[in-house]
């Protein structure tokens, strides 16, 4: 199957794996917009509309964004976070 001419929709997320490991003192939030697949991963199914979160942590306020998938099937941020990658490589999104 062909991932040419995917559809792509922008999010932020949060990319626990650029922040700082536990114990090594306060960090940051990192919140990186992404373009990932208007598709699910699991089932092909169309992704939920994303929807800003304002979320409060360490003392630090932030946003991403969240969204439902009608099918159910749940998207972590790490896993949104390498397909980003993942679209970049295959250099679908620009
Ligand atoms: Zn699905």
């Amino acid at each position: 199957m062909s991932t040419n001419c995917v559809e792509t929709m922008k999010v932020r997320v949060r990319d626990r794996s650029a922040e700082a490991p536990w114990g090594s003192g306060l960090t940051n939030p990192v919140v990186r917009t992404v373009e990932i697949s208007t598709d699910c991963p699991v089932c092909g199914g169309k992704r939920g509309t994303p929807t800003n979160l304002n979320q409060y942590d360490d003392g630090v306020h932030y946003s991403v964004d969240i969204w439902t998938n009608p099918c159910r099937h749940v998207d972590s941020y790490a896993a949104v976070v390498r397909e980003a990658a993942r679209l970049r490589e295959a250099g679908d999104v620009r």
